[in-house]
C-alpha cells in the first residue's frame, strides 16, 4: 500500500499525520517552508507568527497533545475564564462566578462590571435565549444584526460583543457570522468551568505542537520533508494519484491540508475540480497585526490579558506567560487598515502609553502582518466551505477551512486533519 501524502505541515496536517502514523500508515508529509507550523509557527529565535491563545474547550488539541506526551499543565500558562475591557476611564471585568458550569458564566455575566444594570441585564437575556436553543440558528446573519434584534445597546457592543467577535472570528460584528460565532460561545461558555479556561503557550508555537507532532511521524516510520513545495496534482483519468514537487513525483492518496488560497493553486488545474475551487476562493481571507513591544522585565499586566474598547479594539497579551517578562503582544484583529510597520510599532506602543501611563516607554518592537491570516467569516459561510470528502477521487481535505463549524482556529484545524485521516483510513485502497 503506497503512503499517503500529506501536502502542508500546518496543525491541521500534523494531527491528520500523527493520526495515520498511530494507526500504522506512516504518511510523507511535505512543506513547502523550512518549518512545519503553518499559521501558527516560530519564526526562529523564539519569535512566533503572531500571538495565539487556546482555551479549555480545545478538546480535539488537548487529546492531541496527551497523545504525543505533552503534559498541558507544562505546556500552558492557565487562567480561569477573565475579559477585562479597558474604555477610557472605564473597564468592563468580567470574571468566573462561583456557581457550577455552565451557570459560572452566568454568574460572570450577573456579576460583571462595566456594563450597568440594564446592560446586564440584557445580555444575561441575550445570553439565556441563545443557550435554550443550543447556541444554533436556523438562519444566517451577521452578529450585529442578532445583538440587535436581541437589543444589545452601544455599551456593550463596544466592551463586550465587539472585542470577543474579534478575537474569535477575526471579524467586526457588522461582518461576522452569528452562526460561527454562536458556536463558539457554545463551545467555551456552555459547558463546564474548564472549557472557558484561557490557555496562553508557556514556549514558542513550534515546540508547543509542531516539533512533538513531526517527532512522532518520524518515529513511527513517516518522513517530513520541510522546503518541499508541491506543484501540482498527478491525474490517471478523473483520479488524483499523487504529487509533483521539484524535482520528484510521489505516488498515493494525497490528503491536502493547505490553506484555502493554495488549495486553489492546486486544484484549479483540475477540470472536475471547479466546484470545490470557486468554493475556496469564496472563503476570502482576513489579516492579522501582531506587535511585539519591550519594556524592562518588571513592567507586567495583571491579569496577562486586556483589551482596548477603542477602535481598532486590540487585544493585549503579556508574554511573560510565554517565559519573556517586559514583551507585549498588541494583536489586531480585522486589520484592514493597510498601516506599514513603522506606523502599527507606533499606534500599537501609544495605545498602551493610554492604557498604562505609569509604565516607561517601548525600548524595542517587532511587527508581524499576516495578511491571510484566517478566511473571512462571513455569514452563510458554512455553506461554503468544503467538506474532508469533497474533493476529487484520491483528494481528501484538511484545514482550519474545512466544514468543522467552528471559525479558523488552530482546534478546527485539528479536528479536521483528525476527520481527515479517519475518512483516508476508511476509504477502500
Ligand atoms: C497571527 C495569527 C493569530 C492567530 N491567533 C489564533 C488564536 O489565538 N487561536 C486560534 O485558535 N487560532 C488562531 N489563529 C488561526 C490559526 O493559526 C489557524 O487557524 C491554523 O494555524 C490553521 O492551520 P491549518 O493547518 O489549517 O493551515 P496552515 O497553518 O495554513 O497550514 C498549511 C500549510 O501548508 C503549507 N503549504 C501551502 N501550500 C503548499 C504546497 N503547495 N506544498 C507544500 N506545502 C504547502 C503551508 O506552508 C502551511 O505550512 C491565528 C492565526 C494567525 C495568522
Amino acid at each position: 500500500m503506497t503512503a499517503p501524502i500529506i501536502v502542508g505541515a500546518g496543525w491541521a496536517g500534523l494531527a491528520a499525520g500523527v493520526e495515520l502514523a498511530a494507526a500504522g500508515r506512516p504518511p510523507l508529509v511535505l512543506e513547502a517552508a523550512p518549518r512545519p507550523g503553518g499559521r501558527a509557527r516560530t519564526l526562529g529565535e523564539g519569535r512566533d507568527n503572531g500571538q495565539h491563545l487556546l482555551i479549555g474547550a480545545y478538546t480535539a488539541i488537548e487529546r492531541l497533545l496527551a497523545r504525543l506526551g505533552v503534559d498541558i499543565d507544562q505546556a500552558f500558562h492557565r487562567e480561569p475564564l477573565a475579559l477585562h475591557v479597558a474604555d477610557g476611564d472605564e473597564a468592563l471585568a468580567l470574571t468566573e462566578g462561583r456557581l457550577p458550569g455552565p451557570l459560572h458564566t452566568v454568574a460572570a455575566l450577573a456579576t460583571a462590571r462595566g456594563l450597568g444594570p440594564g446592560g446586564r441585564r440584557r445580555a444575561l437575556a441575550f445570553a439565556a435565549a441563545m443557550a435554550a436553543r443550543g447556541f444554533r440558528l436556523r438562519r444566517d446573519r451577521t452578529v450585529a444584526e442578532l445583538l440587535a434584534r436581541h437589543r444589545q445597546g452601544a455599551t456593550a457592543l463596544r466592551r463586550l460583543w465587539t472585542p470577543l467577535c474579534l478575537a474569535t472570528l477575526n471579524a467586526r460584528p457588522e461582518h461576522a457570522s452569528a452562526r460561527l460565532f454562536l458556536r463558539v460561545l457554545g463551545e467555551a461558555f456552555g459547558g463546564g468551568r474548564r472549557r472557558a479556561e484561557l490557555w496562553f503557550p508557556r514556549t514558542d508555537l513550534g515546540r508547543l505542537l509542531p516539533e512533538p507532532a513531526a517527532a512522532f511521524i518520524r518515529a513511527h516510520g513517516g518522513e517530513i520533508r520541510t522546503g518541499r513545495r508541491v506543484r501540482s496534482l498527478l491525474r490517471e483519468g478523473d483520479r488524483v494519484t499523487g504529487v509533483a514537487t521539484r524535482p520528484d513525483h510521489h505516488e498515493g492518496p494525497v490528503l491536502l491540508a493547505t490553506a484555502p488560497w493554495h488549495a486553489v493553486d492546486l486544484l484549479e488545474t483540475l477540470p472536475d475540480a471547479r466546484e470545490a475551487t470557486e468554493r475556496l476562493r469564496g472563503l476570502g481571507h482576513a489579516a492579522i497585526t501582531t506587535v511585539y513591544l519591550r519594556y524592562p522585565r518588571h513592567v507586567r499586566l495583571d491579569p496577562p490579558l486586556l483589551a482596548s474598547a477603542a477602535p481598532p479594539s486590540p487585544w493585549i497579551v503579556d508574554r511573560r506567560t510565554a517565559g519573556e517578562p517586559g514583551w507585549m503582544a498588541v494583536v489586531t484583529s480585522a486589520d484592514d487598515s493597510g498601516r506599514d510597520r513603522a506606523t502599527c510599532a507606533r499606534e500599537a506602543a501609544a495605545i498602551l502609553a493610554a492604557l498604562r501611563p505609569d509604565w516607561p516607554p517601548a525600548l524595542e518592537s517587532r511587527v508581524i502582518r499576516e495578511r491571510r491570516a484566517t478566511f473571512h467569516p462571513a455569514p452563510d459561510v458554512d455553506e461554503q466551505r468544503l467538506r474532508t470528502t469533497d474533493g476529487p477521487a484520491g483528494v481528501w481535505f484538511a484545514g482550519d477551512h474545512t466544514a468543522t463549524g467552528l471559525p479558523a482556529t488552530l482546534e478546527g484545524a485539528v479536528r479536521s486533519g483528525v476527520e481527515c485521516a479517519h475518512r483516508l483510513l476508511a476509504a477502500p485502497a
